[in-house]
C-alpha cells in the first residue's frame, strides 16, 4: 500500500500552532521579502508567503525594487533591513534580475535575519554540523516530513538528484547528519537511473516535468518530489506520480506536499529569529 505524505496538513497544523503562540505576543515578528523584478512566479509565491505571515498574525511587508535596480541601491536596501530593529527576518526572493550578484547580495543580509539561512555564516555551520540558528525551508521541511510519518533515515541510501545551494546540497548535509548514506546526482551523471534503483529514498529536485519514471524506482521506496513545473492548468513534479505511486511506500504528491511545507518553514524560522532576537535583547 502507498502512503501519501500529506505535506499540506502538516504545513496547516504548524501554522496553527504558529498562529497560538503569535497570538500571545505583544510585540510580532516581522518579515521583510525583497522581490525584484517582474517574475510572475516569484511574484505569486512572494504573495501566498504574505497571505501565510498575515494569517498567523505576522507583520509582514514586501520591497518590490525594479527589474533595473542597480546592485548598490540592492545592497542598500538590505543594508536598511540590517539596521531596522523592527525587522525581524529577511527574504530575499529568487532568481533576481540577471545584472545582480546573487552571491553578493544574498551574503549582504544579517546572519541573524537570514530566514532562508543561505548566508556563508548560516550554510556554514549547517555543514560543519554546528548548532544553526537557521536551516534552510525546503530541506528542513522535508526532514520534517519525513519525522511526521517516523520514517527512518538512518542507515538508508539516499539518492538526492539536484545539487543547488538551496535544496539539493542542504538537505544532503541534513541527511547525512541524520545518518543516511547519501549520494548526489546531477546532469552530469552517468547511471542515474541505476543509481535510483538502489535507493531506499529518492528526493527528486531538479525542475523537469515528470523525468522520474517507473524503472527508477526500487519496490517500496520513499519518493519526495521537491520539482515544480507549471503546465497548463496546474502544478507538477519532476515524478511522473501515477505510474511510480504503486510502487512506493511513501510519496509526496505535487501540489500538496514540499511545497507547503516550504512556506510553512519559512514562518517557522521567522518566528525562530524572532524569539532568538529577544532573547538576545533581554
Ligand atoms: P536548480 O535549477 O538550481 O538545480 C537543478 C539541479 O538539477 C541541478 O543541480 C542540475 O544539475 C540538476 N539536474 C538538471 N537536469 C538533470 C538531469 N537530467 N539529471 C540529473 N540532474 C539534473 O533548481 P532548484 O534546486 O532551485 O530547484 C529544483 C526544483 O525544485 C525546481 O523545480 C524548483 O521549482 C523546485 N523547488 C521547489 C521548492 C518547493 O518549495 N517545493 C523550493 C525550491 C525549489 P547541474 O548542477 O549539473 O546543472
Amino acid at each position: 500500500m502507498t502512503i501519501i505524505l500529506d505535506g499540506k496538513k502538516l504545513a496547516n497544523e504548524i501554522i496553527e500552532d504558529l498562529k497560538n503562540l503569535t497570538v500571545k505576543l505583544e510585540k510580532k515578528p516581522k518579515l521583510a521579502v525583497i522581490l525584484a523584478g517582474n517574475d510572475v512566479a516569484s511574484e505569486i509565491y512572494v504573495r501566498n508567503k504574505q497571505n501565510k505571515a498575515k494569517y498567523i498574525g505576522f507583520d509582514s511587508v514586501v520591497i518590490p525594487l525594479d527589474n533595473d535596480i542597480s546592485e548598490e541601491n540592492m545592497l542598500e536596501q538590505i543594508h536598511i533591513l540590517n539596521e531596522d530593529e523592527n525587522i525581524n527576518a529577511i527574504l530575499v526572493q529568487l532568481p533576481l534580475p540577471e545584472h545582480i550578484n546573487k552571491q553578493r547580495v544574498l551574503e549582504a543580509i544579517d546572519p541573524l535575519k537570514d530566514v532562508d539561512g543561505f548566508t556563508s555564516y548560516n550554510f556554514g555551520r549547517l555543514a560543519l554540523g554546528y548548532k544553526s540558528l537557521v536551516v534552510p525551508c525546503t530541506p528542513k521541511g522535508i526532514i520534517r516530513l519525513l519525522q511526521k510519518y517516523n520514517i527512518q533515515i538512518e542507515g538508508k541510501n539516499v539518492l538526492v538528484i539536484g545539487r543547488s545551494n538551496i535544496v539539493g546540497k542542504p538537505i544532503a548535509i541534513l541527511l547525512q547528519s541524520q545518518n543516511a548514506t547519501v549520494t548526489i546526482a546531477h546532469s552530469k551523471t552517468n547511471n542515474l537511473k541505476e543509481l535510483a534503483r538502489n535507493s531506499d529514498i529518492i528526493i527528486s529536485a531538479i525542475g523537469k516535468y515528470h523525468f522520474i519514471k517507473k524503472d527508477f524506482i526500487k519496490k517500496n521506496a520513499i519518493v519526495i518530489d521537491v520539482g515544480i513545473n507549471r503546465t497548463k492548468n496546474s502544478l507538477a513534479g519532476d515524478v511522473d506520480f501515477e505510474e511510480v505511486a504503486p510502487l512506493c511506500s511513501y510519496i509526496t504528491p505535487v501540489p500538496g506536499g514540499i511545497g507547503p511545507m516550504t512556506i510553512a518553514m519559512l514562518m517557522e524560522n521567522t518566528y525562530e529569529l524572532y524569539k532568538y532576537q529577544v532573547n538576545q535583547l533581554k
